[in-house]
């Protein structure tokens, strides 16, 4: 007899694995059974389950869903106010019109217009990091991104006016606010925003807070020259060096790090701190090249992010796969700096390795939960396939992603969400952020 299974994904085409052996599946099906992938096989194999929920991908690839390890994801709303500055004068600006926009009611708004951005496009996970947390999160995962945020924290009392011990005492309190919001599961994250905004002692007992409760160490380094000349002159060390001496690079995830010194690199590396790569933000604040080949040759593990979309503009993260490869090359002139299938790799079981889900998502193996994202490939600009890697960096884009599972949820099917009713978070949006 067939055993019932919750979902078939049937007869996909390719299926892009991202194991180690960097496989390629053709003409298999694969079955979802209590959130995860409960098996792999050929067509004809097929028979050996029964559901009442069948999805045709004769004409399709799937992949795992695609993980953003950087980004603000409430500030959609603030797409576009600040062109053509830098890294100061972005900061500037963005936080002017946070203090005007960005209360609770409109980082929940922003966090469910980013989050419905991100799964069209076929992101499953994000690395989040806003203010108010609790209502980001609760946006988020209404419209059912797997979504890892926590408190985050600045000397000063910031936009949101919560003083030092209020966002530590938020911080002890995380597990629980998680817990009674529910959604697919996500680590724990703390959120110093960066060493030139938190004390080193500042830093020293978040991390120590963060151990405490098993949470994630997430900040922003070495974003840019200016960002690094602040820090030493302040500290009279890098970045990096402040976070060691504050004894905070256990789990921890950095973003940009843009400017790194040899040493720097040998801290992270020895350290197994992940790094989040966001070129898009990046190159659009002229904030330098992330040299991503010197991270690989340390062992490094690179993640990608797209930022916030006051710095990008955008949550695409097919975007950032593309940028990125291209900037490595470019940077190297070697055309096989980071081939193809690593750049995928990156933005996805890199991800996974960077939130230690390792075990749970960023590959289509069977036992990992399904986070799953299905690809058109009757498109124009898919045809051939060719090597199916280099189809997914360099020609494939958001509007190919047609179906998306998280934690086995389909919530996304054709394109519309199953989760929300897509006008109204548009609206919603238009509407708080024209305010
Ligand atoms: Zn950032």
């Amino acid at each position: 007899m067939a055993t019932q299974v919750d979902l078939i994904l049937h007869n996909a085409q390719y299926v892009v694995v991202v194991d180690v052996q960097a496989s390629v599946l053709r003409n298999v099906s694969i079955a979802v059974k209590d959130e995860k992938i409960f098996g792999i096989v050929p067509i004809d194999q097929e028979n050996q389950w029964q559901s009442s929920k069948v999805i045709d991908c004769s004409h399709h690839l799937v992949m795992p869903g695609l993980i953003n390890t950087h980004t603000h994801t409430p500030m959609t709303l603030l797409r576009g106010v600040a062109e053509d500055v830098d890294l100061q004068g972005f900061l500037e600006k963005v936080w002017a019109e946070e203090a005007r926009i960005m209360d609770e009611k409109g980082t929940y708004i922003g966090a469910k217009l980013g989050a419905l951005e991100a799964l069209l496009g076929g992101t499953t996970c994000t690395l989040d990091m806003y203010l108010h947390p609790h209502m980001a999160h609760k946006g988020a995962v209404e419209v059912g991104l797997r979504h890892l945020i926590g408190p985050v924290f600045f000397d000063f009392a910031g936009p949101d006016g919560l003083e030092w011990d209020k966002r530590i005492e938020h911080l002890r309190n995380w597990p629980k606010v998680i817990k009674e919001i529910g959604g697919a599961y996500a680590p724990l994250v703390a959120q110093p925003h960066s060493t030139y905004t938190v004390s080193p002692e500042h830093l020293a007992e978040v991390a120590k807070v963060a151990k405490e409760i098993g949470a994630i160490f997430n900040t922003h380094i070495s974003e840019n020259q200016a960002e690094n000349e602040d820090v030493i002159k302040r500290h009279g060390k890098t970045p990096t060096k402040v976070l060691q001496d504050a004894q905070a690079l256990d789990n921890a995830v950095f973003a940009h790090a843009v400017k790194l010194t040899d040493d720097d690199r040998n801290i992270i590396k020895e350290n197994k701190v992940s790094l989040s790569h966001c070129p898009g933000s990046n190159l659009k604040l002229a904030s330098g090249a992330f040299e991503w080949v010197k991270a690989k040759e340390k062992g490094i593990n690179v993640s990608l992010g797209t930022d916030g979309c006051s710095s990008s503009n955008d949550l695409d993260m097919w975007n950032v796969m593309r940028s990125a490869a291209n900037l490595a090359r470019l940077i190297t002139e070697d055309a096989a700096a980071i081939p193809v299938a690593e750049v995928v790799r990156a933005a996805t079981y890199g991800g996974a390795l960077a939130l230690g889900m390792q075990d749970r998502i960023g590959t289509v193996e069977v036992g990992k939960d399904a986070d799953l994202i299905v690809l058109d490939l009757d498109q124009p600009h898919l045809v051939p396939v060719g090597d199916p890697h280099g189809l997914l960096v360099y020609a494939a884009g958001r509007s190919d992603v047609v179906h998306v599972l998280v934690a086995g949820d389909p919530v996304i099917v054709d394109r519309i969400s199953t989760k929300v009713d897509m006008n109204q978070v548009i609206s919603e949006a238009r509407i708080h952020s024209a305010k």
